[in-house]
Protein backbone atom coordinates (compact mmCIF):
# COMPACT_ATOMS: atom_id res chain seq x y z
CA UNK A 1 0.00 0.00 0.00
CA UNK A 2 1.42 3.30 -0.83
CA UNK A 3 -0.24 6.53 1.31
CA UNK A 4 -0.85 9.37 -0.39
CA UNK A 5 2.17 10.78 1.91
CA UNK A 6 4.10 7.97 0.54
CA UNK A 7 3.76 9.37 -2.79
CA UNK A 8 4.77 12.66 -2.62
CA UNK A 9 7.80 11.72 -1.29
CA UNK A 10 8.04 9.32 -4.24
CA UNK A 11 7.00 12.05 -6.76
CA UNK A 12 9.84 14.31 -4.62
CA UNK A 13 12.59 11.73 -5.53
CA UNK A 14 11.38 11.27 -8.84
CA UNK A 15 11.68 15.36 -9.09
CA UNK A 16 15.19 15.19 -7.43
CA UNK A 17 16.53 12.28 -9.54
CA UNK A 18 15.57 13.77 -12.85
CA UNK A 19 17.51 17.01 -11.71
CA UNK A 20 20.78 15.42 -11.12
CA UNK A 21 20.46 13.12 -14.21
CA UNK A 22 19.92 16.31 -16.68
CA UNK A 23 23.02 16.07 -18.32
CA UNK A 24 23.29 12.05 -18.51
CA UNK A 25 19.70 12.82 -20.66
CA UNK A 26 20.60 15.69 -22.56
CA UNK A 27 23.36 13.68 -23.23
CA UNK A 28 21.40 10.35 -24.59
CA UNK A 29 19.62 12.84 -26.65
CA UNK A 30 22.43 14.38 -28.55
CA UNK A 31 23.21 12.06 -31.08
CA UNK A 32 19.98 10.70 -31.81
CA UNK A 33 17.68 13.71 -31.08
CA UNK A 34 18.24 17.58 -30.17
CA UNK A 35 19.92 17.43 -27.12
CA UNK A 36 17.39 18.90 -25.00
CA UNK A 37 15.30 15.45 -22.83
CA UNK A 38 17.30 16.61 -19.48
CA UNK A 39 16.49 20.09 -19.78
CA UNK A 40 12.92 19.26 -20.78
CA UNK A 41 12.66 16.82 -18.19
CA UNK A 42 14.61 18.93 -15.53
CA UNK A 43 12.00 22.23 -16.29
CA UNK A 44 9.08 20.09 -15.74
CA UNK A 45 10.17 18.03 -12.66
CA UNK A 46 11.18 21.68 -11.35
CA UNK A 47 8.01 22.59 -11.45
CA UNK A 48 6.56 19.97 -9.88
CA UNK A 49 8.85 19.91 -6.91
CA UNK A 50 7.64 23.46 -6.17
CA UNK A 51 3.95 22.74 -6.29
CA UNK A 52 4.61 19.82 -3.52
CA UNK A 53 4.09 22.03 -0.59
CA UNK A 54 0.80 23.07 -1.67
CA UNK A 55 -0.01 19.35 -2.48
CA UNK A 56 -0.02 18.21 1.32
CA UNK A 57 -3.11 16.24 2.48
CA UNK A 58 -4.76 16.03 -0.95
CA UNK A 59 -5.37 12.98 -2.38
CA UNK A 60 -3.48 10.69 -4.45
CA UNK A 61 -5.39 11.53 -7.79
CA UNK A 62 -4.84 15.09 -6.78
CA UNK A 63 -1.11 15.04 -6.67
CA UNK A 64 -1.02 12.92 -9.36
CA UNK A 65 -2.97 15.54 -11.86
CA UNK A 66 -1.44 18.00 -10.70
CA UNK A 67 2.09 16.11 -12.10
CA UNK A 68 0.15 15.93 -14.83
CA UNK A 69 -0.58 19.83 -15.44
CA UNK A 70 2.34 21.26 -14.42
CA UNK A 71 4.17 18.69 -16.73
CA UNK A 72 1.83 19.76 -19.72
CA UNK A 73 2.54 23.22 -19.05
CA UNK A 74 6.47 23.44 -18.31
CA UNK A 75 7.74 20.81 -20.65
CA UNK A 76 8.44 21.87 -24.04
CA UNK A 77 9.36 18.68 -26.70
CA UNK A 78 7.45 15.45 -27.49
CA UNK A 79 8.14 14.68 -23.84
CA UNK A 80 5.85 16.73 -22.19
CA UNK A 81 2.42 16.05 -23.52
CA UNK A 82 3.77 11.96 -23.15
CA UNK A 83 4.43 12.00 -19.53
CA UNK A 84 1.41 14.71 -19.00
CA UNK A 85 -0.94 11.99 -20.57
CA UNK A 86 0.44 9.34 -18.88
CA UNK A 87 0.31 10.82 -15.40
CA UNK A 88 -3.27 12.43 -16.17
CA UNK A 89 -4.49 8.60 -17.13
CA UNK A 90 -2.82 7.55 -14.01
CA UNK A 91 -4.32 10.06 -11.79
CA UNK A 92 -7.94 8.94 -12.77
CA UNK A 93 -6.93 5.46 -11.54
CA UNK A 94 -7.06 6.58 -7.96
CA UNK A 95 -9.33 9.95 -7.97
CA UNK A 96 -10.09 11.16 -4.31
CA UNK A 97 -8.04 8.41 -2.51
CA UNK A 98 -5.67 8.38 0.26
CA UNK A 99 -3.72 5.44 -1.14
CA UNK A 100 -2.65 3.36 -3.97
CA UNK A 101 -3.02 -0.36 -3.30
CA UNK A 102 -1.62 -3.18 -5.45
CA UNK A 103 -4.00 -3.37 -8.04
CA UNK A 104 -4.10 0.39 -8.37
CA UNK A 105 -0.49 0.24 -9.04
CA UNK A 106 -0.37 -2.35 -12.04
CA UNK A 107 -3.96 -0.10 -13.23
CA UNK A 108 -1.82 2.91 -13.38
CA UNK A 109 1.08 1.81 -15.26
CA UNK A 110 -1.92 0.31 -17.46
CA UNK A 111 -3.11 3.23 -17.68
CA UNK A 112 -0.13 5.41 -18.36
CA UNK A 113 0.76 3.73 -21.10
CA UNK A 114 -2.70 3.63 -23.31
CA UNK A 115 -2.59 7.50 -22.84
CA UNK A 116 1.09 7.64 -24.21
CA UNK A 117 0.33 5.05 -26.97
CA UNK A 118 -2.73 6.76 -27.58
CA UNK A 119 -0.99 10.01 -27.17
CA UNK A 120 1.82 9.03 -29.44
CA UNK A 121 0.89 6.37 -31.70
CA UNK A 122 3.70 4.12 -30.60
CA UNK A 123 4.20 0.77 -29.83
CA UNK A 124 6.57 -1.16 -27.81
CA UNK A 125 9.93 -1.48 -29.82
CA UNK A 126 9.55 1.48 -31.91
CA UNK A 127 12.21 2.71 -29.33
CA UNK A 128 10.60 4.81 -27.06
CA UNK A 129 9.32 5.42 -23.32
CA UNK A 130 7.21 2.32 -23.79
CA UNK A 131 10.17 0.38 -23.96
CA UNK A 132 10.87 0.48 -20.32
CA UNK A 133 7.18 0.91 -19.65
CA UNK A 134 5.86 -1.88 -20.88
CA UNK A 135 7.90 -4.28 -19.64
CA UNK A 136 8.28 -2.40 -16.08
CA UNK A 137 4.38 -3.09 -16.28
CA UNK A 138 4.16 -6.70 -17.45
CA UNK A 139 6.67 -7.32 -14.60
CA UNK A 140 4.96 -5.51 -11.91
CA UNK A 141 1.15 -7.11 -13.28
CA UNK A 142 3.22 -10.55 -12.75
CA UNK A 143 4.46 -9.82 -9.51
CA UNK A 144 1.32 -8.97 -7.74
CA UNK A 145 -0.20 -11.74 -9.48
CA UNK A 146 1.83 -14.08 -7.65
CA UNK A 147 1.45 -12.14 -4.50
CA UNK A 148 4.76 -10.80 -4.17
CA UNK A 149 4.16 -7.46 -1.95
CA UNK A 150 4.62 -3.80 -3.39
CA UNK A 151 8.20 -3.66 -2.43
CA UNK A 152 9.32 -6.56 -4.01
CA UNK A 153 7.02 -5.83 -7.20
CA UNK A 154 8.57 -2.73 -8.12
CA UNK A 155 12.03 -3.39 -7.82
CA UNK A 156 11.07 -6.26 -10.66
CA UNK A 157 9.21 -3.31 -12.21
CA UNK A 158 12.28 -1.27 -12.25
CA UNK A 159 14.88 -4.50 -13.57
CA UNK A 160 12.63 -5.02 -16.61
CA UNK A 161 12.67 -1.52 -16.95
CA UNK A 162 16.27 -1.65 -17.33
CA UNK A 163 16.84 -4.00 -19.49
CA UNK A 164 13.78 -2.22 -22.06
CA UNK A 165 16.86 0.40 -21.82
CA UNK A 166 19.66 -1.89 -22.85
CA UNK A 167 16.93 -2.80 -25.49
CA UNK A 168 16.71 0.27 -26.95
CA UNK A 169 19.80 0.31 -27.90
CA UNK A 170 19.68 -2.44 -30.41
CA UNK A 171 16.36 -1.31 -32.37
CA UNK A 172 15.75 1.21 -34.84
CA UNK A 173 13.89 4.31 -33.93
CA UNK A 174 10.10 4.80 -35.63
CA UNK A 175 9.22 7.43 -33.76
CA UNK A 176 10.28 10.87 -32.30
CA UNK A 177 13.03 12.81 -33.61
CA UNK A 178 15.12 10.02 -33.34
CA UNK A 179 13.29 8.32 -36.54
CA UNK A 180 14.94 10.32 -38.91
CA UNK A 181 18.11 8.70 -38.76
CA UNK A 182 16.24 5.36 -39.96
CA UNK A 183 19.18 2.61 -39.19
CA UNK A 184 21.50 5.11 -38.03
CA UNK A 185 19.75 5.23 -34.92
CA UNK A 186 20.87 1.34 -34.14
CA UNK A 187 23.17 1.36 -31.25
CA UNK A 188 22.04 4.32 -29.27
CA UNK A 189 20.01 3.95 -25.96
CA UNK A 190 16.77 5.99 -26.02
CA UNK A 191 16.37 9.36 -23.78
CA UNK A 192 13.33 8.92 -22.87
CA UNK A 193 13.72 5.19 -22.29
CA UNK A 194 16.18 5.94 -19.92
CA UNK A 195 14.02 9.13 -18.17
CA UNK A 196 11.49 6.09 -17.51
CA UNK A 197 13.15 4.05 -16.14
CA UNK A 198 14.60 6.51 -13.30
CA UNK A 199 11.15 7.36 -12.81
CA UNK A 200 10.57 3.42 -11.86
CA UNK A 201 13.92 3.18 -10.20
CA UNK A 202 12.53 5.55 -7.87
CA UNK A 203 9.56 4.32 -6.91
CA UNK A 204 11.11 0.93 -5.81
CA UNK A 205 14.09 2.91 -4.16
CA UNK A 206 11.46 4.84 -2.08
CA UNK A 207 9.29 2.20 -1.32
CA UNK A 208 12.52 0.26 -0.10
CA UNK A 209 13.75 3.46 2.14
P1 LIG B 1 11.83 16.22 -28.40
O1 LIG B 1 12.11 14.97 -29.20
O2 LIG B 1 10.61 16.93 -28.87
O3 LIG B 1 13.03 17.09 -28.27
P2 LIG B 1 12.40 15.10 -25.79
O4 LIG B 1 13.82 15.15 -26.22
O5 LIG B 1 12.10 15.72 -24.47
O6 LIG B 1 11.45 15.71 -26.92
O7 LIG B 1 11.91 13.59 -25.69
C1 LIG B 1 12.36 12.61 -26.59
C2 LIG B 1 11.84 11.26 -26.14
O8 LIG B 1 10.42 11.22 -26.26
C3 LIG B 1 12.34 10.10 -26.98
O9 LIG B 1 13.58 9.61 -26.50
C4 LIG B 1 11.24 9.07 -26.86
O10 LIG B 1 11.44 8.18 -25.78
C5 LIG B 1 10.01 9.91 -26.55
N1 LIG B 1 9.10 9.95 -27.69
C6 LIG B 1 9.20 10.72 -28.79
N2 LIG B 1 8.14 10.52 -29.60
C7 LIG B 1 7.37 9.58 -29.00
C8 LIG B 1 6.13 8.94 -29.31
N3 LIG B 1 5.47 9.23 -30.44
N4 LIG B 1 5.63 8.04 -28.44
C9 LIG B 1 6.29 7.74 -27.30
N5 LIG B 1 7.45 8.32 -26.93
C10 LIG B 1 7.98 9.21 -27.77
MG1 LIG C 1 14.85 16.20 -27.61
MG1 LIG D 1 13.24 19.19 -28.41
Amino acid sequence: MITSKSLLKIIQNIAEAIKSNKEYLTDLDNPIGDSDHGINMSKGFTAVLNKLEDLKDKDCGTILKTVAMTLISTVGGASGPLYGTAFLKSSMVVSGKMDIDKQDAVKIFYEAIEGIKIRGKAQKGDKTMLDALIPAHEALEKAVENGEDTIMAFERAAIAAQEGVEFTKTIIARKGRASYLGERSIGHQDPGATSSYIIIREIANTLKS
